[in-house]
């Protein structure tokens, strides 16, 4: 079925114009759209190295006994990857929406803090955020400036000789107590964070709009369900493929960089009116 956009826009834009409690729900397409890989398609990190190795403690330290130079590698990725992005049109345009008074919260899938460098301010990171640690001693949470962490990132990527776990720990940033911390981001195997409060913000939508997701990450791709459980319309944004929407809802075949935008115009239009 072909949609025809700008139709498609202008319905998004009315349907967002006459709603109570908008949620939005992004994944990986969003962090794509700011150049950031998508580790799980073909040739991406988890294509080459097993997450289950790689994602965990014990995996780290098996790496590290062979002289640390996979994890160089990983690392020296993404630092490639997450240095250059910035937020793009479509991180902007969420952000927008939440100065012109109409979003509730976003839920987010990407750990980029992208959405908060935009200008988001309730922002929900079921698996976690690259740029804020955690203390292991007295579980603080705090954030790193993006250019600090990605410096400390890359002393440990270009270091010689093996690479121990204390040379990574003190170039980690430390918590004010004086505790070891570790990024704040789900590895494979732990848990998914604030997934009640996600699911409790999709209960409290009457409309949810779900960007750049496959859908195909558990338990994260239960929020939208329950967003339609809870009777919410859904306007899905996906430029390869509809995963959410159903016959009521709409679904815009475009980038959300592009189509983000042209929603907030339309809202603007109708707001004059
Ligand atoms: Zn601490």
């Amino acid at each position: 079925m072909k949609t025809n956009l700008p139709e498609a826009i202008n319905k998004a834009a009315e349907i967002l114009s006459r709603a109570k409690s908008v949620v939005i729900f992004t994944g990986a397409g969003m962090s794509a759209e700011s150049g950031i890989a998508t580790f799980r398609d073909p040739g991406g990190l988890w294509d080459r190295f097993d997450p289950e190795e790689v994602g965990t403690a014990e995996g780290i330290m098996s790496f590290l006994s062979e002289g640390g130079d996979k994890i160089r590698e990983i690392i020296r990725e993404v630092v490639e990857s997450f240095g250059a992005a910035r937020p793009n049109a479509g991180h902007l345009a969420l952000a927008e929406l939440e100065k012109m008074g109409l979003i509730r919260s976003v839920i987010t899938q990407n750990i980029d803090n992208l959405h908060r460098e935009a200008g988001n301010t309730k922002v929900f990171e079921v698996h976690g955020n690259l740029f804020r640690f955690r203390c292991l001693n007295c579980e603080k949470k705090f954030f790193v400036d993006r250019e600090d962490l990605l410096g400390r990132l890359r002393d440990i990527a270009q270091g010689a000789g093996p690479l121990s776990l204390e040379g990574i720990l003190e170039r980690i940033p430390r918590c004010a107590c004086g505790g070891v911390s570790r990024p704040d981001v789900v590895m494979f195997g732990e848990s998914v964070q604030e997934l009640d409060e996600s699911i409790f913000e999709a209960h409290q939508s009457d409309v949810m709009l779900v960007l750049g997701t496959s859908g195909a990450v558990y338990p994260a791709a239960m929020v939208p369900q329950q967003a339609r459980k809870a009777g919410a319309i859904l306007i899905e944004v996906n430029p390869t493929e509809k995963v959410f929407a159903a016959e009521n809802d709409v679904y815009i075949r475009e980038k959300a960089a592009i189509a983000m935008p042209l929603i907030v115009e339309e809202l603007k239009k109708k707001k004059r009116k």
